[in-house]
């Protein structure tokens, strides 16, 4: 059996096992597939987008620690889509198979508080922030750290779930209330002027590569269209490129890392989250680089060499979230489709709800404004 923390790389034609069968999943195993690797996802759900196109699905709940173990013995090496993967599975998965990321990567940025105290401990820029256990901690944390501020649970959240923005004393009680009696985390309020993010890759030997950074624009704490290259001068793209590969060896984190980023007026950038794999920022890579993100997850997971990151032309994505969607049936596609360099991916999800990811669109222009102009006309020809 090929190990892939040892100098044998996973070549083309080996299994490799997925934990997470969502869109990033997919997007993985199309990847893996074009290499010609095959695939076993394991997700609860039935039908899963990873599933679909997988040489083998396995539905099982990510605490199935047999179902784990069963995906790992079947394959070579094992990844995630997903980062929420409950310890004892991972440990069992590790025990049998090389795991990339690792057990210890994924148990620090599980945990906003663990994730933060990480970046703080070794000098990376993080907003003021204090543990909550009680609401008396939440009344001293917001007198130490002031309004707006926004209090998160500590664990398992993502797209603004779990969140509560404080303006005033008189938020107090309703925002502690709301963390269910969870672990909470409070985070200074940072007054940035965009959010942007960095994707980059790190093999087993240490290999590293990155691609630009990109500039990202949510709406209702969801991401909603990233314009690719971030319209931010060189020197902050250059430093924020540093910073992630310099989180990723601190880490060190064997696949992938997204860092994602607040930028301040002045150019100083401040680590929102991370997230050590593929990411939605990434997606305009598919059409828009020589190598996509999830193309450099299959390399840096199996201990391939790592793809070129150029970036061919300006780009930008826009999601396509199940509020496109009308009460029955399918979005006037053709609509979309008569933008005829306008590239459409869809997850192949039967069911779409209000925020949900159901696909994305991609544009390569001359610019970025152009990019973005064409990704948001095709988008809106749908909602005509
Ligand atoms: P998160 O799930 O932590 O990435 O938060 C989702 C979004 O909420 C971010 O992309 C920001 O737009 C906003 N947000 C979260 N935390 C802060 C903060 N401390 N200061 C300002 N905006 C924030």
């Amino acid at each position: 059996m090929a190990d892939a923390s040892e100098s044998t790389p996973v070549r083309p034609g080996a299994a490799l096992g997925l934990l997470g069968g969502g869109q990033l999943g997919r997007m993985f195993t199309l990847a893996a597939r074009n290499l010609g690797f095959r695939v076993h996802a394991l997700d609860p759900g039935h039908d899963c987008p990873a599933g679909q196109v997988a040489d083998l699905e396995i539905r099982a709940a990510y605490n199935d620690i047999y179902a784990a173990q069963a995906l790992a013995r079947g394959v070579d090496v094992v990844t995630v889509e997903f980062e929420n993967i409950a310890a004892e599975t991972l440990e069992a998965v590790a025990h049998l198979r090389p795991m990339h990321p690792g057990a210890h990567v994924l148990h620090t940025v599980q945990h906003r508080l663990r994730e933060k105290r990480f970046l703080a401990d070794h000098g990376f820029p993080v907003t003021p922030f204090r543990e909550i256990n009680t609401e008396a901690d939440l009344c001293a944390a917001a007198a130490a750290l002031g309004f707006p501020s926004v209090l998160k649970t500590a664990s398992f959240g993502y797209d603004g779930k779990g969140q509560t923005k404080l303006l005033a004393l008189s938020d107090i009680p309703a925002a502690f209330e709301a963390l269910g009696g969870q672990q909470g985390i409070l985070e200074a309020w940072v007054p940035f002027e965009l959010e942007c993010s960095v994707i980059c890759a790190r093999a087993p030997q240490g290999e590293t590569s990155v691609w630009p950074v990109a500039e990202n624009a949510h709406v209702r704490h969801i991401l909603d269209t990233t314009v690719f290259p971030a319209r931010i001068p060189d020197s902050v793209a250059q430093g924020a490129q540093a910073m992630a590969l310099d989180i990723a060896r601190s880490l060190d984190v064997v696949g992938m890392l997204t860092v994602e980023f607040f930028l301040k007026a002045g150019g100083e950038l401040v680590v929102n989250e991370l997230a050590p794999r593929p990411h939605n920022s990434g997606h305009a890579t598919i059409d828009a680089c020589v190598t996509s993100q999830f193309e450099q997850q299959v390399r840096a997971v199996c201990g391939l060499p790592l793809g070129d990151t150029t970036l061919l032309r300006p780009a930008a994505m826009a999601n396509l979230l199940g509020n496109l969607w009308p009460a029955q049936g399918e979005p006037a596609w053709e609509r979309l489709l008569a933008f005829r360099d306008v590239k459409l991916h869809l997850y192949g999800k039967t069911e779409a709800r209000p925020g949900r990811k159901m696909g994305h669109l991609t544009a390569l222009a001359d610019t970025p404004e152009e990019a973005l102009a064409k990704v948001l006309a095709a988008r809106a020809a749908l909602k005509d």
